[in-house]
Formats: structure tokens, C-alpha cells, sequence
């Protein structure tokens, strides 16, 4: 596979200080001490330029996106459904347990969201196993769906940096990315289906969010569509300690009633340090505020759900058209369930003789929580015929296309030039009223890029890097 620029090597230095300056001038930027609260910041890490990637690959993604917010829109919608799959995980996942007896309370209670607000990320790899490579997913993120305000920037970014490597042409091959503006567009529609012009959109975040620069981006940017409504930003503790319910359910905060709750916090165990932080997540579902996601929502993104979700007949049940079933299906790798049973020992047993081929997931975001390769033997082993294993669900490992490029970063060694393998991420905006989908958009993409040795990257680490598309036909 080619590569979308060529840099000189006695003009690389400068190129790389040119696009570290351009990162910072168009706010690519987060705290230069993570934890920190202050004005001292450092660009994010990213690569010099964007990656080569088949464009009809590219497209069919973006296409099944709108299938993938239809899907995920319904599903978390159907309590049963949610709480069946999950059921057998929750003796051996506190966390989750914690969370579906919110879900529970809130069901029983009959509390109605006055809407639905679903923004989603399907991520995936693109497998080289077979002789046709195919995009196939990697999992669908309901609540830790983040980076859609630098992903955005960042394509232009790429876009001058080809210019710089003397590839002009080569611009018009970064696709657009409108993914800030298409957050902001869905939160001002679910803030319309709310309907109460006084009411506040409210982003739930970390006291001291290494993101906090991507959610002003969201914020200025809901700001541009209508800069008459307000925007707040808490903690999940800042709610448990401040926010009540009023009469009819709404939740106020501050004495002001909230319409849109956006989670961009929540979704890991070390999000809810204390019962506070608990209490407010309870709160805030026991509100009629529409929340993205919903409860409902955020357990459907579970990687059971999703190993669920593969079972014979099932995306039928959420899903009409059939051929929109079919191009959701074709991006599933194979999933299997741990549960107790022949089903479960069968599946133990081949990924206990394949360990290389598989990957062992267990109910968790944002990274660093998968089993690879020993550590699928070693956990299966102690945990072959204990119901303990059904915290876990099993996936075929793709064996992601490598690429070349240099990685840029704060951290030293500032730059290297490596061996890589991407993600592509599509982000999906789905609105609802109390009749059904109002909005259904895919709204753009993330690109991350880790080396390509590595069985997982983390952006936080400088791991992995942010990237974009460049396509080729
Ligand atoms: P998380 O919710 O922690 O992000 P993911 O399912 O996205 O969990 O997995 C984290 C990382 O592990 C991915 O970004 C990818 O690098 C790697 N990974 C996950 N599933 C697979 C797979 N089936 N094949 C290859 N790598 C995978
Ligand atoms: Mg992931």
C-alpha cells in the first residue's frame, strides 16, 4: 500500500514542528498534566499523515451506520432482552450488576424520558485473515463514544500536512469529517424533542477531564447552532451533592431544569469513587431529562449484549428490512458466549487450544481490560467449568492490515516512524420522541493507530495516536 506523503528527511523537523503548531493553533490541545486544572497544554498526539485505506471499504461503513443506529436505538429499548443477555454475568461483575439495578429501579418506577439521544461509535479493524479484506467490528461504543471534536479537526490537519509533503492533490482524498458538528446537531434536536426553551444541556464529566478541551469543542459548537441554550458541565459527585427532581420528574441542577444529560464519564468502575457519584448517576435516571445515552443504552453497548446480538435471529427482531440485516451481520466477527453448558465448554475448549486466534473480553471500556494470547490459557484454565467464566465473552482476533507511518508526540522520542495498525471508528447520532426516530445520522469517523505489535493502544499513554483516512480507490 502506498503512502499518502513522502517527507524529505532534511525537511522532516520542520514539517513535524509546522504540524504540532497547527494541532495547538486549532485547539488539538489537552492538559499538559493529566488531573491538572489549569491553562497549561500540550498538543495530542497524532500521526504526520493520514492513512491509506480502500474507499469503497471506507463508504460501506458509513453506510451500515444508519442500520447500526436503528439497531442499537431498539435494543436499548427492550428491558428484557438486555436484562436476559446480561443475567448470568452479574454474580462475577459488580459494576455491571451495579448499573442494571439502577435500570431495574427505573423500570419499576415506569420513569419515561420525554426523548432519546443515542450518539454511538462502531469501531473496527480491517482483517487481513481472509483473501478479501473486510472491515470487521471490534465493538460498538454507547457511552465511551468520545473524540468526535478532534477527530474532526484533525482532518484538517492532514489535510495541510499533505500539502506540505507537496501532495496537493492528495487533500481532496481526507473525506470530510463533521463529526463535532453532528454531536452538537443531535443534542440541539434532543434538546428540541425536550421542549422547555429554558432548560439546560448538561455534560457530565470528570472533575479534571483529560478531555476537556474536545467537550468546549462541543459546547462552542452547540453554542454556533443556538446560542440561546445553556450549557452546563458537572461531575457525576457534583450531581449526587446538587441535583434534585422536581415535581414531574425533572431534573434540576443549580435551580435549572435539565433537558439533555450527556454522559462523557460513567462508563468505568474508577468513575464512581464513592456512593456520591452513584447517587448522582441514580438521580439523573430518575429523571425524565434525556440522557445519552440511556440506561438501557449504556448496557447494550456491553460486550455481551454485542455477543448476544450475533446469535442467530436476533438483529431480526430489532431490524425489518432483511438486507439491512445482512450488511450488519457481515461486519460480525465470530462471538462466543462462556455461559454454562455445551455451548460454553466447547468454546472454552478452542480458545484454550487457539489462544493466538482469540480474544477474551469482559464487561469493560476504554481499553486495557482484554485478555490476548497466554492470558486467555492461563484465565481459562482456572476458570474452565467455574460460572465465573461468564463475566468474559470470547471474540476471533482479526489480524489487522499493518502500515507505515511516523508517530508524532509530546512524550519522548517525540517521533518515530513505525509499524502500524488502525481503527476506524463511525460515529452515529440517533433522536427520538414518544413516536418513534426523529434524526438518524452517521455523522463521521475516527481513525486511531497503534504499533503494530501491540495487542491494544491507549491514546492516554501516547500508545496510540489519533489519524484520519486518506482514500484510495
Ligand atoms: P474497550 O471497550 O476497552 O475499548 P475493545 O473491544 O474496543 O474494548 O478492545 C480494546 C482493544 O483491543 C481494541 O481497540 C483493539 O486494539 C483490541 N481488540 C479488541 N477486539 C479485538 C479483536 N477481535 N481482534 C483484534 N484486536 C482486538
Ligand atoms: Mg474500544
Amino acid at each position: 500500500m502506498t503512502s499518502s506523503a513522502v517527507f524529505e528527511n532534511d525537511r522532516l523537523d520542520e514539517v513535524i514542528q509546522k504540524a504540532k503548531d497547527f494541532a495547538l493553533t486549532h485547539g488539538l490541545i489537552k492538559p499538559l498534566e493529566a488531573g491538572a486544572v489549569s491553562s497549561a497544554v500540550t498538543h495530542i498526539s497524532f500521526l504526520l499523515a493520514p492513512l491509506p485505506i480502500p474507499r469503497h471499504l471506507f463508504e460501506k461503513m458509513q453506510r451500515v451506520q444508519l442500520d447500526f443506529n436503528k439497531l442499537m436505538y431498539n435494543v436499548s429499548q427492550d428491558y428484557e432482552f438486555i436484562c436476559n443477555a446480561l443475567k448470568s454475568s452479574l454474580n462475577y461483575d459488580e459494576f455491571t450488576r451495579d448499573l442494571v439495578e439502577i435500570y431495574h429501579k427505573v423500570h419499576q418506577k415506569k420513569i419515561k424520558d420525554r426523548g432519546m439521544l443515542e450518539i454511538l461509535r462502531c469501531d473496527y479493524m480491517l482483517d487481513s485473515k481472509n483473501n478479501e479484506e473486510q472491515f470487521k467490528q471490534i465493538e460498538i461504543n454507547m457511552i465511551a463514544a468520545g473524540m468526535a471534536s478532534t477527530s474532526a479537526i484533525l482532518t484538517h490537519l492532514h489535510r495541510y500536512t499533505l500539502r506540505l509533503s507537496g501532495n496537493y492533490e492528495g487533500a481532496n482524498q481526507v473525506p470530510d469529517n463533521l463529526s463535532l458538528e453532528g454531536v452538537a446537531t443531535a443534542l440541539v434536536r434532543a434538546w428540541e424533542v425536550y421542549g422547555q426553551p429554558n432548560a439546560s444541556i448538561l455534560l457530565v464529566a470528570e472533575p479534571t477531564d483529560v478531555c476537556c478541551y474536545n467537550h468546549r469543542h462541543i459546547e462552542f459548537s452547540v453554542h454556533e447552532i443556538n446560542p440561546q441554550i445553556s450549557f452546563m458541565r458537572t461531575s457525576l459527585g457534583d450531581i449526587g451533592k446538587r441535583a434534585s427532581l422536581a415535581d414531574d420528574q425533572q431534573l434540576i441542577m443549580d435551580g435549572i431544569e435539565i433537558a439533555v444529560v450527556y454522559y462523557r464519564t460513567g462508563y468505568k468502575p474508577a468513575f464512581y469513587k464513592s456512593k456520591v457519584e452513584w447517587n448522582g448517576r441514580f438521580i439523573a435516571e430518575q429523571s425524565c431529562a434525556i440522557k445519552c445515552p440511556s440506561i438501557g443504552g449504556h448496557l447494550a453497548g456491553t460486550k455481551t449484549v454485542q455477543q448476544a446480538l450475533s446469535e442467530p435471529g436476533v438483529i431480526e427482531r430489532y431490524i425489518d428490512d432483511p438486507e439491512a440485516v445482512v450488511r450488519i451481520r457481515n461486519t460480525f466477527c465470530k462471538l462466543y458466549s462462556l455461559d454454562l453448558g455445551p455451548k460454553g465448554d466447547h468454546a472454552v475448549d478452542i480458545a484454550i487450544n487457539n489462544r493466538e486466534k482469540f480474544v477474551l473480553k469482559p464487561n469493560r471500556e476504554a481499553g486495557g481490560n482484554n485478555l490476548f494470547g497466554n492470558e486467555i490459557f492461563k484465565k481459562l484454565t482456572e476458570f474452565k467449568d467455574s460460572p465465573e467464566r461468564t463475566k468474559y465473552i470470547l471474540m476471533e482476533k482479526i489480524v489487522p492490515v499493518k502500515v507505515k507511518g511516523y508517530l508524532v508526540k509530546q512524550l519522548k522520542p517525540a517521533v518515530t516512524l513505525q509499524e502500524l495498525s488502525y481503527e476506524l471508528g463511525i460515529f452515529g447520532a440517533v433522536v427520538g420522541n414518544n413516536n418513534g426516530i426523529v434524526h438518524n445520522r452517521q455523522i463521521g469517523h475516527l481513525l486511531r493507530t497503534k504499533p503494530a505489535e501491540a495487542n491494544e493502544g491507549s491514546l492516554l499513554a501516547e500508545t496510540a495516536v489519533m489519524d484520519s483516512p486518506f482514500l484510495t480507490s
